[in-house]
């Protein structure tokens, strides 16, 4: 047993934790949960712990169902609440393994440390940060219309009577768990909030979006609210993006600053960026994987407010509009400079969302594709056709074309592996082929009283 271990042993035995639960993460982002006792935790530790892969979505062919999950020492935490209580249960990641000891090819997060593996014996070390956005509703998911808390905007101090010690008891929780908080604070729209976690190596950032999601639900739940992720539940509101910020460190040193140059952007930088950039499009059903998504990246092109969601293909130095911001340089410090992506949104599976971002990076870094020109308008208010003569290419406008394109990307394929890359596919497909077929109350609003 090796020195993680022990110390995950005696904290068990210390904290009289009654409970294991050993967490990991199905392709569509889901997180699955096996409780062990503590007792059995030496074995699982030498052995792993079998289960049924084909009952995840995503894991198996039917001929190959058997998987095992292998804790992650170091991921070890106690959780703060569980059921609105207080709770005696502590939880690990997993990595999830065939049963020969190889890694499975399902495991999300084999996918991304996959990536920071290349990037790696690239000599870089990846760091991300997200900024959460997520609404709060007065009450559960099957309440038509969904009710926002509050009547607050950005920045306002929270005003609404129910959950008013919301994001003090989020941000306890939070750090409860291991995981630092840079900033809370009201978003844009009634009942949203924001929480942006401090930067962190890629794959325990991924890991930290997982807890967050199980922990703001828990703490909802005790306040008697209702946490959602759901990329854009209201047509009046803007949605919840999930922007992340990225930088790549050769030992201690930024390997995206220049202190030379006008923007202190290195040429690393600039590649990485290009390869985000070309690949944007091929990428974006992994980022923005549900129908719910692309109604959060179009909704500035009929809205009077901007929505602050990227829909084109462009870069901008401080440029809220473009899909990728340079958020301006803070000249005392070098290890700050970083890019912010602004496409994925809070219910993607961050496992594979920072897989294809950073992979796309660093395929940028190893094909050395140039960097377009950056755009300093707001490209929301640019007319189509002025967008098109300064070559901003559109996101997809909607999941069926988004799942168009990654289809016949090899880079995508590649990153995810064919498994995932096949799963994910078809999955999305019936998502879409369902949602298509819908007849929507608009059509009933909008076509009974004429036609
Ligand atoms: N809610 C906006 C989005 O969907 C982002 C607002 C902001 O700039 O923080 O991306
Ligand atoms: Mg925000
Ligand atoms: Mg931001």
């Amino acid at each position: 047993m090796d020195r993680q271990q022990q110390f995950v042993l005696r904290t068990l035995e210390e904290r009289d934790i009654k409970f294991v639960r050993l967490w990991f993460t199905d392709v569509l982002g889901y997180l699955k949960a096996v409780a062990i006792a503590p007792a059995e935790l030496e074995g699982v530790f030498a052995e792993g712990i079998g289960f049924d892969g084909s009952a995840i979505e995503g894991y198996t062919r039917t001929y190959e169902s058997d998987m095992v999950a292998h804790p992650d020492p170091t991921t070890f935490q106690v959780i703060p609440l569980e059921n609105g209580q207080p709770s005696d249960t502590a939880r690990m990641f997993c990595d999830i393994k065939m049963p020969d000891g190889s890694p499975s090819w399902a495991d999300p997060r084999h996918v991304l440390r996959r990536v920071l593996a290349k990037a790696s014996d690239m000599g870089f070390s990846c760091y991300t940060h997200p900024e959460i956005e997520f609404f709060l509703l007065k009450d559960g998911p099957d309440a038509r219309p969904p009710r926002p808390v509050d009547r607050g905007g950005y920045f306002d101090l929270p005003t609404h009577e129910t959950a008013h010690d919301f994001r003090r008891r989020a941000v306890t929780a939070l750090e409860a768990m291991g995981i630092s908080v840079e900033f809370s604070h009201h978003e844009v729209a009634p009942g949203q909030q924001e929480i942006d976690l401090r930067y962190a190596d890629a794959l325990t950032t991924a890991d930290n979006i997982m807890t967050f999601r199980h922990l703001m639900k828990e703490v909802a739940l005790d306040e008697g609210v209702y946490a959602s992720f759901m990329p854009k539940p209201f047509t009046d509101h803007a949605g919840s993006g999930m922007h992340t910020h990225i930088s790549l460190f050769e030992g201690d040193r930024n390997a995206f600053h220049d202190p030379t140059d006008e923007l202190t952007l290195s040429k690393t930088a600039r590649y990485f960026i290009a390869g985000i950039l070309k690949h944007a499009t091929e990428i974006t059903a992994v980022t923005n994987q549900f129908v719910n998504s692309y109604k959060r990246l179009y909704a500035s092109e009929l809205s009077t407010t901007t929505s602050e969601a990227p829909a084109w293909v462009c870069w901008g130095h401080a440029n809220r509009s473009a899909l990728i911001r340079v958020p301006l340089y803070n000249p005392g410090k070098a290890s700050s400079t970083r890019l912010e992506v602004r496409s994925p949104d809070p219910a993607c599976n961050p496992y594979l969302a920072l897989a294809v971002l950073i992979g796309a990076g660093l395929k940028g870094i190893e094909e050395e594709y140039q960097l377009p020109p950056g755009a300093d308008e707001d490209v929301s208010l640019l007319t189509p056709a002025e967008r098109k003569a300064l070559g901003f290419r559109d996101l997809p406008h909607n999941l069926g074309e988004a799942l168009g394109l990654m289809e016949e990307s090899d880079f995508v394929a590649e990153i995810l592996g064919e498994h995932v890359f096949d799963y994910f596919l078809s999955n999305k497909n019936v998502e879409w082929l369902r949602y298509r077929a819908q007849v929507t109350p608009f059509e009933l609003d909008e076509f009974l009283p004429v036609l």
